[in-house]
C-alpha cells in the first residue's frame, strides 16, 4: 500500500460543497450559499457538488456559474426530477447514491460544509469515518451560521471524551461563521495540506 500521507504543496484546483437541497432553508443561509459558490469562481476554484437545482446546493452552483467559474455536478439518475440539475452546467449522470458521493470524493481537493439536513450528515461523517481511517488529508470547513453546526461538534468532542474517537479527529476540520471567511479559510489551508493518494483510497473502499 502507497504512503496516503506524502506532503506535497498541490495547490487546491477544486472543492466539493455538501449541503442541503431542501427550499425551506433560512433566506440568510441560501444568500450565503450563493455568495460561496461566487467566491470560488473569483478564487479560480471549481465547484464540485450533488448536480441539483434546488435548496443550498442550487444557490451555490448558481453563485458560480453566474460569477464565471467553473462547476461539475454529480446526480444519480433517480434524483433528476427530485433535484432538478441545471441544464447548463457540467453535470454527470451516475447510477447510485455511493457512485454520487466516490465521484464526489475523488474530483476534489477539500470540502465545505452548509447547513444541510439528514443527508449533509449522512456525506460529512462518511468523510470524517474515512479520515479517522487516514484514507485522506483534504481539508474541511463548515459554514456554521449562528452555530449551527455546534451541536455536531458536541456529539463528535462527546465520542473523543469517552475514548471512542481519537483526539487528532478534532484537527480534520475548521468552522467558520462568516460565509466570506471560508474561501480565505481554505486557501490559508494550502500551504499545510496533505495530498491524498485518491486512486489508493479509492481502492480500498470500493
Ligand atoms: P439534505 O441535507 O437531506 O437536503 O441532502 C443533501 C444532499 O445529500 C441531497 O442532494 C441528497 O440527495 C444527498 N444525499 C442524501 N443521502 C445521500 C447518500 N447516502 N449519498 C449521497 N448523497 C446523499
Amino acid at each position: 500500500m502507497s504512503d496516503l500521507s506524502s506532503r506535497t504543496a498541490a495547490p487546491l484546483t477544486s472543492v466539493c460543497v455538501y449541503c442541503g437541497s431542501s427550499n425551506a432553508a433560512d433566506p440568510a443561509y441560501m444568500e450565503a450559499a450563493y455568495q460561496i459558490g461566487a467566491d470560488f469562481a473569483k478564487a479560480g476554484l471549481k465547484l464540485v457538488y450533488g448536480g441539483g437545482g434546488v435548496g443550498l446546493m442550487g444557490a451555490a452552483a448558481r453563485g458560480a456559474h453566474e460569477a464565471g467559474g467553473k462547476v461539475l455536478g454529480i446526480i444519480p439518475d433517480f434524483l433528476r426530477g427530485r433535484e432538478q440539475p441545471f441544464d447548463d452546467v457540467e453535470t454527470v449522470i451516475v447510477t447510485s447514491m455511493h457512485e454520487r458521493k466516490m465521484m464526489m470524493f475523488e474530483r476534489s481537493d477539500a470540502f465545505v460544509v452548509l447547513p444541510g439536513g439528514i443527508g449533509t450528515l449522512e456525506e460529512i461523517i462518511e468523510l470524517l469515518s474515512w479520515r479517522r481511517l487516514d484514507l485522506h488529508r483534504k481539508p474541511i470547513v463548515f459554514h456554521s451560521p449562528g452555530g449551527f453546526w455546534e451541536p455536531l461538534f458536541a456529539l463528535l468532542q462527546h465520542t473523543i471524551d469517552r475514548g471512542l474517537t481519537p483526539p487528532a479527529l478534532a484537527d480534520a476540520w475548521r468552522s467558520v461563521e462568516d460565509a466570506a471567511e471560508i474561501t480565505p479559510t481554505l486557501l490559508a489551508w494550502e500551504d499545510e495540506s496533505v495530498q491524498t493518494d485518491v486512486s489508493e483510497a479509492v481502492r480500498l473502499l470500493t
